[in-house]
């Protein structure tokens, strides 16, 4: 494993998925063009966006992972928290790029599950402690995805971690099968809380968290290290006007609860990034950031995916989506 100290607080990154059956049977046209591997640029004019990555339509979730989502993971398993998120429209990819689909296209969730178990068994000199909980934040309340009858928990400060949430299940587990049966379960409830299961899935943020315990054998709990990892497909990012003005991101929050805490993350992202303002970062204003916020500062990783739809039709949103990285780097 090799120890990067130059390494950036945030990578992000932009992922454009293929056409889907949908587009190719509506002879949908392509809306970008991808000159290198970090550059995107409007197919039909002259505008161009860079990136510390662009991954194209041919790259797998799996070249994805190994470029910018493994450090993460290693850095989780030596004690430094860490948040890879997927943004973007519904419809844009962020629940492939995250779960994947089946075997053949492991998202960054499995992946991950896979990093950490085999680090685990190739360290012997250390033990591990890995607590795994599956959050949602629906309508700004917070609920627990492998309990459906914990709605709406309350988010308190910690003295170890500095931010709980309270009741949150969290259950130890010793094998991928283990976590993938907890994976399970959690999608189960999803599906069954929700009438309209698409529409509560395109406007809730489900959060896979795994807090790591690992302490040396030799020297015990003198040597112990605490890490969380969050795995978080966010709410679709359409109609929350992310990337306007300070004045308008304002007017849209008050004109209609959208998404508090999508708008919130991005102005948190924005100033986090932007280490030139010093007023204090709102980690308040949402559930999400508030969750977060031991993840997102100090001296933890985060990764960015904005996932953004190939076709022209998705213009607008596709633009709003490669603003709002804009505004993260
Ligand atoms: P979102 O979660 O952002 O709403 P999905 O992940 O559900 O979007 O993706 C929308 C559709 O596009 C799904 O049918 C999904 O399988 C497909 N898709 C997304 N990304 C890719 C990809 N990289 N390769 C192949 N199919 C993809
Ligand atoms: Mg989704």
């Amino acid at each position: 494993m090799e120890e990067d100290h130059k390494e950036e607080h945030f990578t992000v990154a932009v992922r454009v998925r293929p056409f889907v059956a949908r587009e190719l049977e509506g002879a949908a046209q392509s809306g970008w063009e991808i000159p290198g591997p970090t550059s995107i640029k409007e197919a039909s004019g002259e505008r161009m966006f860079i990136y510390d990555n662009v991954f194209d339509q041919n790259t797998s979730t799996q070249i994805l992972y190994e470029e910018i989502c493994e450090k993460v993971i290693w850095k989780a398993l030596q004690g430094y928290n860490g948040c890879i998120f997927c943004y973007g429209q519904t419809g844009s990819g962020k629940t492939f790029t995250m779960q994947g689909s089946r075997k053949d296209n492991p998202g960054i969730v499995p992946l991950a599950i896979d990093t950490i178990f085999t680090y685990i068994q190739q360290t012997p000199d250390k033990s591990f402690l890995l607590r795994c909980s599956y959050l949602e934040v629906y309508n700004e309340c917070v609920n627990d995805l492998l309990n459906p009858n914990l709605l709406n928990l309350q988010i308190q400060e910690d003295k170890q971690s500095g931010v709980k949430v309270a009741g949150a299940t969290e259950t130890v587990c010793t094998s991928v099968n283990q976590v993938n049966s907890l994976l399970y379960m959690g999608e189960t409830h999803k599906q069954i809380a929700s009438t309209n299961f698409n529409m509560r899935s395109s406007r809730s943020h489900t959060i896979f968290r795994m807090i790591i315990e690992s302490k040396n054998r030799e020297y015990g709990n003198a040597d112990l290290n605490v890490a969380t990892l969050n795995l978080i497909d966010l709410a679709g990012s359409e109609g929350a006007n992310v990337h306007g003005t300070a004045a308008s991101i304002h007017r849209t929050r008050e004109m209609s609860f959208i998404n508090k805490s999508l708008l919130t993350l991005s102005t948190v992202i924005m100033r986090l990034s932007d280490k030139t303002n010093n007023a204090p970062i709102p980690y308040r204003d949402s559930k999400l950031t508030r969750l977060l916020q031991p993840s997102l500062d100090g001296e933890s990783k985060v990764v960015i995916i904005c996932n953004i739809s190939p076709s022209l039709d998705a213009y607008e949103e596709s633009l709003s989506t490669l603003k709002f990285a804009q505004r993260a780097k």
